[in-house]
């Protein structure tokens, strides 16, 4: 071995497992492909199908146009609603008009959307913990029904919790699906401290795919002197895997693809931990771990795996 070498720091790279796509996801893109393949007209998808940037740049280079609203979709077209639910206006909107449309709601969501239905149909009003503005929670709100007695609430924070003023005897909780596990908990135990009859889901609504790469990116945390979290600005799960490690004690930064990341971040760094949200997919990761090549950190090594085995079906037209 000569002198130079020696000396040579070893660089590596770490990679979360689980990482990136999740079944909802998964399902939300096929739906948007098998719907380009098989009809001949013009494909529209009201809000972006699933948080990332460069999944939606590559489904509009095939053709599909993204939208706001239902009453931007031409008639005589094809309509898909995106993977974070929308409330039933949405659907009431779009049955009145000449268009199909398919449904790519996570049935994980879905699942959220039935549970606010049973509380209100029971009588019970709903706190809901979530960020206010995400589509999946202006989705959840908009499926509680519109004639109940019931109200449905939502609460951001523990300090939320605080200031309810809410008849305590009927009444139930839900969450997001993609929010802090270790936040979430906290809220959840300020609600039962304050309404101890309160009800809601074993634990919370959070999805086993935002529970597990939140498990992994704190094991990526402990061993890395640098966590990359892959994922766009608009995804809460890559938001909040980006704050579990720095909350972890370990810089992070999070980013689109490879052209995005700042090299100085890489400064006396010998372990860089890559880590990739729900709706991120893994040619991202690949192109990174190619870049980081480049500064030497050429030895790639997997974390345990968590294994998932979650799909979910297809509508059936598109089986
Ligand atoms: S993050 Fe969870 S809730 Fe959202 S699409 Fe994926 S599996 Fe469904």
């Amino acid at each position: 071995m000569d002198k130079t070498s020696k000396n040579k720091i070893k660089k590596e790279i770490l990679l979360a497992n689980p990482r990136g796509f999740c079944a909802g996801v998964e399902r939300a893109i096929e739906i948007v492909e098998k719907s380009l393949e098989k009809y001949d007209c013009p494909v529209f998808v009201r809000h972006h199908v699933v948080h990332n940037k460069k999944v939606v740049e590559n489904l509009e280079s095939k053709g599909v146009t993204f939208v706001k609203e239902v009453d931007e979709i031409p008639d005589e077209s094809i309509a898909i609603f995106s993977a974070h639910g929308v409330p039933e206006d949405v659907e009431i909107s779009a049955n009145s008009r000449n268009f199909k449309y398919f449904d790519a709601t996570c049935p994980l969501v879905t699942k959220v959307h039935l549970e606010v239905k049973k509380h209100a149909k029971l009588g019970r009003d709903i706190i809901l913990i979530g960020h206010k503005g995400h589509p999946e929670v202006v989705g959840t709100l908009g499926r509680h029904p519109k004639h109940s007695n019931t109200k449905i609430i939502l609460v951001e924070t523990e300090n939320d919790v605080k200031s309810l003023n809410v008849n305590g005897e009927k009444l139930a909780f839900v969450t997001q699906t993609t929010l802090s596990v270790d936040e979430t908990k906290e809220i959840i135990s300020a609600l039962k401290k304050k309404f101890p009859k309160i009800v809601g889901p074993n634990a919370d609504d959070i999805c086993y795919a935002t529970q597990n790469r939140q498990d992994a990116v704190k094991q990526l945390s402990l061993e890395s002197d640098l966590v990359i979290v892959i994922g766009s600005k608009s995804s809460s799960n890559s938001n909040r895997l980006k704050e579990l490690a720095e909350k972890c004690g370990t810089a992070s930064c999070l980013i689109d693809g490879y052209e995005d990341f700042n090299t100085n971040l890489l400064e006396d760094k010998k372990v860089v931990g890559i880590t990739a949200g729900a709706s991120a997919p893994e040619y991202i990761v690949d192109e990174l771990i190619a870049f980081l090549s480049k500064f030497d950190f050429k030895d790639v090594r997997n974390l345990s795996k968590n294994n998932e085995n979650v799909n979910f079906k297809l509508p059936r037209e598109l089986q």
